[in-house]
């Protein structure tokens, strides 16, 4: 696999061909068996590329969409602006589990100012009185009075979670509160939403992987893939 990729999208593979090309008339029929090979290569890359960059969980296909090494290169970015921005802040980082775990461990071995990490669980339950789904929060031991707060979130998509997080950490008067979310749909929003750092802006799709999940699985993915309808 990785040979037909290097051989194709490689610095060699382009020397190789200018070569073949060069000496074409004294190496006759050489260069016609090259060229296959070349091709051959080339076809096989496509093949073993496409179903490198798939994933099947559970009953569902996803394509890659997000690589590990681009999502660690945009985390550094955001870890820098927070280390700028909140160097005398002192912040305690809320990572809301289940889905940030991985976002939240990448963020924090990149953010060098003196802070704290806490993790809370949302559980949801269908309201009675609004008709609405309820979150609760839950394994907040940490007093956030006066505090600046950093919700460390996996997605951010209509973003009727935030909200209702934010409304309920903010009984509890925390100096401030800003939001850090991996990703964010912003054709799926429905409420005012003020995000502080955001790593990716993303397309109304589902994705899985590096802590997303579809029905519990794919959550231990490196990369971020995208469902393929
Ligand atoms: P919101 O309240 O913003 O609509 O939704 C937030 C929650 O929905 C996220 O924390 C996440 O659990 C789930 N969610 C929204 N979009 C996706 C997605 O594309 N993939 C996965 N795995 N979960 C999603
Ligand atoms: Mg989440």
């Amino acid at each position: 696999m990785i040979i037909g990729r290097s051989v194709f999208t490689g610095y060699e593979g382009k020397q190789a061909v200018l070569v073949l090309y060069k000496y074409r008339k004294k190496m006759g029929f050489l260069v016609v068996v090259n060229y296959f090979n070349y091709l051959r290569c080339f076809f096989l890359t496509v093949i073993f590329k496409q179903n490198m960059d798939q994933v099947r969980v559970k009953d569902k296909d996803f394509r890659l969409f997000l690589s590990a090494e681009t999502i660690q290169e945009n985390i550094r970015l955001v870890a820098k602006k927070i280390n700028e921005e909140l160097v005398d802040k002192n912040p305690l980082f809320l990572a809301v589990l289940n889905g940030s775990f991985m976002f939240a461990a990448d963020l924090m071995k990149q953010v060098t100012i003196p802070c704290q990490i806490s993790f809370v669980k949302l559980a949801s339950y269908e309201g009675m009185q609004s008709g609405g789904t309820i979150r609760e929060v839950f394994g907040l031991s940490e007093k956030i009075e006066g505090r600046t707060v950093v919700v460390v979130e996996d997605i951010v998509d209509s973003g009727r979670t935030m909200q209702q997080l934010i409304a309920s950490l903010e009984t509890r008067n925390p100096e401030e509160i800003r939001i850090a979310t991996l990703l964010f749909k912003p054709e799926a929003l429905q409420c005012e939403l003020h995000l502080d750092y955001v790593v990716f802006e993303i397309p109304n799709d589902f994705v899985v992987g590096y802590g997303l999940d579809y029905d519990g699985y794919g959550r231990n993915l490196k990369d971020v893939y995208t469902l393929i309808y």
